[in-house]
């Protein structure tokens, strides 16, 4: 844990108490027997293939001194107030699983659908954000390095177990438009099969490091079996563009106001 991580904590658990009009327990994912009309925030499910906004998060902390991409780093208490306008302007979680199967197979979405995705895999997402989600009792997507990141394997479990998605962030995290062939198959192919093999769980979609992608990865993203991949394209997510969803990325700089505006001013891809 980094230092400051259990403070962070303490402060959510403050944060958190004293948000008064939190949801009531509405599930993520309602019981498959009662999909139809089923809770979301008290309001009814149903088919839904219109665009959906995808928020694209990196560590959940104050910046590292140093750290080359400080606007990347999104602090906790900022997080927290995130989530709770999404929350009380009628929005829920869910994964990108679950869109993708209301795009394409029929399945039902709440009214405001929002997936919010972490990427890397950083200990700041389980320490601060995972607990805030929970609050809500709503799923992230954890876009996962298969090499390299510091969020250990059992945290990554306690994720996974509260109903967030696995995806692949490649192994090393390299612009996969300077790849080609067996290193370019590693990294999509083989993070799915090293993800699948590690965590027990199904590794459907895919993030691009960087957003960085070519006509060569998206073809071997059909090969290996990916079902969609997000990119850092901003704008609302459109089921046309599967191998190409864009994302909303909330920065340090937005706190509560600039969130709100990219989320509102983003437009269908
Ligand atoms: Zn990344």
């Amino acid at each position: 844990m980094r230092p400051g991580a259990a403070a962070a904590l303490a402060a959510c658990a403050l944060a958190l108490g004293a948000c008064g009009g939190a949801p009531g327990a509405a599930p993520h994912r309602p019981p498959a027997a009662a999909a139809p009309g089923a809770a979301g925030g008290g309001a009814r499910w149903r088919p839904y293939r219109g665009p959906v906004p995808i928020l694209e998060y990196h560590p959940i902390q104050p910046p590292i001194p140093g750290s080359p991409y400080p606007q990347l780093f999104v602090p906790q208490a900022d997080f927290t107030a995130q989530m709770k306008w999404l929350a009380a302007h009628g929005y829920t979680a869910v994964t990108l699983d679950r869109v993708e199967a209301a795009w394409y197979r029929g399945g039902e979405l709440p009214p405001k659908p929002v997936v919010i995705t972490f990427d890397d895999g950083y200990r700041s997402q389980f320490v601060a954000a995972f607990p805030v989600l929970q609050h809500f009792h709503w799923p992230g997507v954890l876009d996962l390095k298969a090499k390299g990141s510091d969020l250990p394997a059992a945290d990554v479990r306690r994720m996974l177990a509260a109903g967030w998605e696995l995806a692949s962030h490649t192994i090393h995290h390299l612009d996969l438009t300077t790849l080609g062939g067996a290193a370019l198959r590693r990294e999509i192919a083989g993070s799915k099969r090293e993800l699948e093999r590690r965590f027990g769980v199904p590794v459907d979609n895919f993030c691009y490091p960087a957003g960085r992608y070519d006509a060569a990865a998206i073809a071997d993203l059909r090969r290996a079996g990916y079902r969609g991949a997000t990119t850092e394209i901003y704008g609302l997510a459109d089921r046309s563009h599967r191998y190409t969803l864009a994302r909303i990325e909330v920065e340090y700089a937005d706190r509560l106001a600039g969130f709100v505006r990219k989320l509102r001013a983003a437009r269908p891809q």
